[in-house]
């Protein structure tokens, strides 16, 4: 790694690691990242879109817009020119409707057609060095939801779609589904669909890939007008086919339950952790549990009969280097469905929530197999998580 990589690197974990970042973080219910494997798909008309249906809905939305290589969010909202205020602290975005307000790399930009000149309190300059926008997003922005993914039918598209689509579960950022986007043409005249470029390979790549579909939308001219002319085309065109097809994508969003901070949605309940065989991992430093977790050296793993109560197996593997997103990878690759820890981080915690795997904070340091012992004896004493950072 350049040195300069190394930095950014440093800082980008100091900011993930700020406890502003994840108490902010922590209030908003709801995380979506829209990302594409190429650009000219239509990502951020999409986005956008989404956004203004959910507020449409009622939600309270916010849009971020990363987009280094030409934030188009601006003139879709006909929001350009539009300087961001700040409250001392941190940039305020900008209202575009009651329930949406927008931030978008394009605010920053000096006029349109500068590079990007970072200015206030920029720690996101961390972004600019890594430029690689939906890593440093997934990593910067912890507890995700998950990933839509915009594609449009052609092979090109798809291909690159697949590469999304691994690059995300390396990330343990679940993928929430595939939109094909300019699937097929509505004629202004007859309004009948012409396939323009092919139509449904989105649909059997995300079968394929074993990921949900959640909708094509068709070409519409309109919907450039709309875009041009910084008209929502949702709210505008709301009777359109290509309207619909959006209400339809952003049906499967507004189902998501709602979710505590520590992802417990996701998470087993006691009854059900508490049957058949389980993998229980263990944080440990010099044979004890770690009460730090980020800390531990190794991983002390045990195959448990919950309904014997029995270990039927152990084993110790040395902890992987630390790199975001890879232990929640690592642990659920080994079977792992249970983790016994002192103390994890809530960022931490809602990663391992969206890999399946029930983590249980709080335990005192003390011998791995005596801990997995009062746990399967329902006796494991929880106390207050000991590094909730
Ligand atoms: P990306 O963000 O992926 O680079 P954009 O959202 O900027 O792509 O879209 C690229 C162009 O395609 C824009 O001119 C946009 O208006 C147009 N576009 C996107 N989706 C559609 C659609 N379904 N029908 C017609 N034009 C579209």
């Amino acid at each position: 790694m350049s040195e300069e990589k190394n930095k950014a690197a440093d800082s980008l974990k100091a900011i993930t690691e700020s406890k502003e970042l994840t108490d902010r973080m922590g209030k908003i219910k709801h995380k979506i990242m829209v990302l594409s494997g190429k650009g000219g798909v239509g990502k951020s008309t999409v986005a956008a879109n989404i956004a203004v249906s959910l507020a449409l809905e009622g939600g309270k939305v916010g849009l971020l817009d990363t987009d280094f290589h030409g934030p188009s969010i601006p003139t879709l909202l006909n929001l350009e020119g539009k300087r961001p205020g700040s409250d001392g602290k941190a940039i305020l975005p900008i209202e575009f409707s009651e329930g949406l307000k927008v931030m978008s790399i394009g605010f920053l930009l000096q006029n349109k057609d500068d590079a990007v000149i970072w200015r206030g309190p920029m720690k996101m300059k961390v972004i600019k060095q890594l430029r690689d926008e939906p890593l440093s997003v997934a990593q910067l922005i912890p507890g995700m939801d998950g990933a839509v993914i915009i594609t449009t039918p052609q092979n090109l598209s798809l291909n690159d779609v697949k590469k999304c689509i691994n690059f995300c579960r390396q990330l343990s950022v679940p993928v929430l589904g595939v939109v094909e986007n300019m699937s097929g043409l509505i004629c202004p005249n007859c309004k009948t669909i012409i396939n323009v470029f092919k139509t449904g390979g989105g649909e059997k790549m995300a079968s394929e890939m074993g990921v949900p579909f959640l909708g094509k939308i068709p070409i519409d001219p309109q919907i450039v007008e709309a875009s041009d002319s910084g008209k929502p085309f949702v709210y505008h065109y709301g009777k359109t086919e290509a309207a619909k097809a959006f209400t339809g994508v952003v049906q499967p969003l507004l189902q998501m339950g709602d979710k505590t901070e520590s992802g417990a949605e996701t998470v087993l309940s006691k009854e059900e952790k508490k049957e058949g065989m389980h993998k229980i991992a263990i944080p440990v430093v010099e044979g004890h549990l770690s009460a730090h977790f980020g800390h531990c050296e190794e991983f002390a793993i045990f195959d448990v009969d919950f309904e014997n109560k029995k270990i039927v197996r152990q084993e110790k593997a040395p902890s992987p280097p630390h790199e975001p997103g890879l232990l929640p990878r690592w642990l659920a690759e080994k079977g792992v469905n249970i983790i016994i820890a002192g103390g994890m981080g809530t960022q931490a915690q809602q990663l391992f929530a969206n890999s399946g795997i029930t983590v249980s904070v709080g335990a005192s340091a003390g011998d791995p197999e005596k801990l997995i012992i009062s746990y399967m004896d329902n006796a494991l004493e929880l106390g207050d998580n000991t590094c909730d950072h």
